[in-house]
């Protein structure tokens, strides 16, 4: 193993086929174990339904698993990502507002499959489906579809002609408000951590205020960013009082350069204090 990484080897932001990640929580946690992980977060978009599937694969590997969830949240220039950690996946409420996400979701895939049929383009709804009722569909489902039906080569370029923000078949989705998702995360026992701070245009501002609101924690180790945009980050959650996390944002095998599995190297210090908060012992 690579002599520079940590000693607790941990990935604190994956996805799977309960969102918009291409393999299963069993086959996720499976390819931790290759990739030598003890802690692992599964943080779908919008739903805990991959969770106990992780959970009980990870009893197999050794690795400890933790319920996650990624909510997509409304600012007043985009979207902002939070992530849950230690949440209860049973929690009735987080599950209310979960299936009510859910529906929003499906009802959006039909709303951007009508539009492209506006185009010219007719796919199979069927083609949509994911495999378990309580998974979150999103657009990566759609660019996939695409592309099998041979209308683009590539994900990004489904993303690029047809589905990013301001292309013809772009549909917004239901965004949460910032204060309610971290008001979720915090009932179903979990933190709060925003997600990829560096999508925002105005991180510190943004960050600061959600201090107000309770927030725990900010993701600073992600795979997309260099070393000097993490140190940054890890200065600015010192001084936010911030608990800063880190991950890759793993969505399945040769999805983006830097989202690689376990690619993020968080240091060791940074593992103990996130395990430490959720009360995970360590030692
Ligand atoms: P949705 O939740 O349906 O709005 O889809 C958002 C998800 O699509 C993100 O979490 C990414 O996984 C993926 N995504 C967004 N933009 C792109 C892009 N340009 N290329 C590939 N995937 C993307
Ligand atoms: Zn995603
Ligand atoms: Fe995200
Ligand atoms: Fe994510």
């Amino acid at each position: 193993m690579d002599n520079d990484r940590g000693s607790i080897r941990a990935d604190f932001h994956t996805h799977s086929t309960a969102s918009d990640g291409t393999l299963a929580p069993a086959e996720l946690i499976e390819e931790s174990a290759r990739q030598g992980l003890l802690h692992v977060a599964l943080t779908d978009h919008d739903t805990t339904g991959g969770v106990t599937e992780a959970v009980e694969a990870g009893k197999g590997h050794g690795i400890n698993v933790i319920a996650g969830i990624e909510f997509s949240a409304e600012v007043e220039r985009g979207e902002l990502h939070i992530l849950g950690y230690g949440i209860d996946p049973e929690h009735a409420g987080l599950q209310e507002r979960i299936e009510r996400l859910r529906q929003l979701r499906v009802s959006r895939a039909e709303r951007i499959l009508d539009r492209l049929r506006e185009l010219g383009i007719d796919l199979d709804p069927s083609t949509i489906q994911t495999e378990h009722a309580d998974d979150s569909v999103g657009r990566p489902h759609i660019a996939r579809a695409l592309m099998a039906a041979g209308v683009v080569q590539s994900v990004s370029e489904g993303f690029d002609r047809f589905l990013g923000r301001g292309k013809p078949a772009f549909v917004d989705k239901q965004l949460v408000e910032p204060s309610e998702a971290i008001q979720l995360i915090h009932s179903a026992g979990g933190l709060a951590v925003v997600a990829h701070p560096l999508s925002l245009p105005n991180p510190l501002e943004v960050l600061a205020r959600l201090v107000q609101h309770g927030l725990d924690g900010m993701e600073c180790y992600y795979g997309e960013y260099d070393d000097a945009q993490r140190g940054a980050l890890a200065a600015m959650a010192a001084d936010l009082e911030l608990i800063p996390t880190g991950g890759s944002d793993y969505h399945g095998p040769a999805f983006r350069e830097g989202r690689d599995l376990g690619a993020v190297d968080i240091p060791e210090d940074v593992v103990r204090r996130l395990l430490g908060a959720l009360g995970i012992q360590t030692d």
